[in-house]
């Protein structure tokens, strides 16, 4: 028996199975240290991060990053063609089963009101936006012409009053305290009301791989299937009325896979836990499929000559995972982003350089460049030819977007 820090987030007890270290090398300050081990419950079968970070630790580090962030997924702001074609099927999707236009629906977590501006024009009359940032806020009223709020989760005042239905989508799996969110949920929807829940599909995430173990990161805590969230919400006083999976597009072109539910607010004492037998040999196989890219990463990375100093160029989830590896022990290192919210930064005392400073810091000493934002190899790659341009030298580049394609057949063939 492993003792977690953590009780399950969905059935509370204290008594689970260790499945997979995860290590980071985090900005320094960051709450969440050196990273967490992924365990399963030992009572409802849900998989989660045993983090000993805090509630409120995470919500300093989210209030921060909300300052910076262009939300890509959550409801989004459908401004591309993939974001609107996914935020019109949800839409359609609550349409179905929810004819009457004028029930009262929030969005919490409506980043810029790309769900409520599709619900809007199925005819969905009486919508509230609610979210951390400001800026999504005012586009939201701006975009969508509703009610909007500046709240976090934890602090929506009361005086908003009750919806017919609440939207969480890609909001849950970032949570520490899901009892503690059910509860604040259960006062902002009337009896009989609906929640709608959206998350990335746990049950799925070995068929894609975006990067290796890039669902273990610092932001996605819960591991979310159709049976764990009916066990979430059937504790907590909803009844199932349909579970499912999907696939998305992101932004980047890459599939993605989510699963959603809609649940009414209708207590059922008699309930019992449901055990969810697939979930832990699906997280299995994606942990031994990241693992192999991960390994054959760290191999391309070793044989670099010892003496060449190397450069990671996109310091997110990836390269925190990279830089506790012995790969880059005793490596002369240096670290590139584009991002404002990590230049500057450090990890490990070693400050994070600006991207656009790249040619002039090769000329002061020469490295090889390894590209650690996976999916975004193309565009790093045009970016560094860019910067390289008027300059006479280049650089090496070695990027490992090609080890995901054979890797995601694999793990397709497999099944
Ligand atoms: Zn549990």
């Amino acid at each position: 028996m492993y003792k977690p820090y953590r009780a399950c987030p969905i059935c509370s007890i204290e008594d689970a199975t260790f499945v997979h270290e995860v290590k980071f090398a985090l900005f320094d300050k960051h709450p969440m240290k050196n990273g967490y081990n992924v365990i399963q419950c030992n009572g409802c079968s849900f998989v989660y991060a045993d983090t000993h970070v805090t509630q409120d630790e995470l919500d300093i580090y989210y209030k921060e990053l909300s300052k910076y962030e262009d939300k890509n997924i959550g409801t989004g702001g459908g401004f591309t063609p993939e974001d609107k074609d996914r935020l019109v099927k949800t839409a359609v999707f609550i349409e179905e089963h929810v004819p009457d236009k004028n029930i009262r629906i929030a969005d919490i977590g409506c980043a810029n009101g790309g769900l409520l501006k599709e619900l809007k024009h199925l005819g969905f009359q009486n919508l509230v936006g609610v979210d951390p940032s400001a800026s999504c806020v005012d586009i939201t009223i701006a975009e969508v012409g509703c009610e909007a709020y500046q709240y976090s989760i934890f602090n929506i005042d009361k005086n908003i009053g009750k919806f017919d239905l609440v939207i969480l989508s890609h909001v849950l799996e970032h949570i520490l305290d899901l009892p503690s969110i059910m509860d604040r949920l259960n006062e902002l929807v009337v009896d009989g009301g609906l929640i709608y829940v959206e998350c990335p599909d746990a049950e799925n995430y070995y068929k894609i791989i975006h990067a290796p173990f890039q669902e273990f990161n610092t932001e996605h805590i819960n591991h979310f299937t159709e049976i764990s969230f009916e066990n979430l919400a059937a504790l907590h006083g909803y009844n199932k009325i349909f579970t499912s999976n999907k696939t998305l597009k992101l932004p980047s072109g890459e599939d993605y896979h989510a699963v959603y539910g809609l649940f009414k607010k209708a207590p059922n004492p008699n309930y019992t836990l449901k055990k969810d037998d697939i979930i832990l040999e699906n997280i299995e196989v994606y942990i031994q499929e990241s693992d192999k890219i991960f390994k054959e990463i760290e191999q391309e990375i070793t044989d670099i000559d010892v003496i060449q100093q190397v450069a990671l160029y996109g310091i997110g989830q990836f390269a925190f995972k990279l830089l506790t590896s012995p790969a880059l022990y005793n490596r002369k290192l240096k670290l590139f982003d584009n991002n404002d919210i990590n230049i500057g930064k450090a990890i490990n005392g070693r400050l994070v350089l600006a991207a656009n400073t790249i040619a002039k810091e090769f000329l002061k000493e020469e490295f090889t460049i390894v590209i650690t934002s996976l999916i975004h190899e193309d565009g790093i790659r045009k970016q560094i030819q860019g910067a390289f341009k008027s300059s006479g030298k280049f650089p090496v580049i070695k990027g490992f977007k090609k080890l995901l394609t054979k890797e995601q057949s694999y793990a397709h063939s497999t099944f």
